[in-house]
């Protein structure tokens, strides 16, 4: 088997469960390092759902983008607290 970067031999490094269900070897680069599966046959599942079971700091990162994204709004858009920004474009409550 070879690197997908530099095509130097690669050697296991260690396997996981992906998705709860496919045991899937991964392969690091003698040369490069860099770390690989061999065939991600599973990546079109694992991005059906936007949200993933195993994802435990969505609602953290969630509270603390809002803050920066508030900002940004409010100083360089001009957002005001009466100005609500929906799904089709900014609206004046
Ligand atoms: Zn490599």
């Amino acid at each position: 088997m070879q690197c997908k970067i530099c095509s130097s031999p690669v050697e296991k490094a260690f396997e996981a469960e992906i998705l709860q269900k496919y045991q899937e070897g991964f392969y690091k680069c003698q040369s490069c390092g860099f770390l690989g599966a061999d065939e991600a046959h599973w990546l079109s599942e694992a991005y059906t759902n936007a949200i993933n079971a195993s994802d435990t700091g969505i609602v953290a990162r969630n509270l603390s983008l809002y803050k920066i994204v508030s900002l940004i709004a409010y100083n360089i858009f001009g957002f005001r607290s009466k100005n609500v920004i929906g799904g089709g474009g900014e609206h004046t409550c």
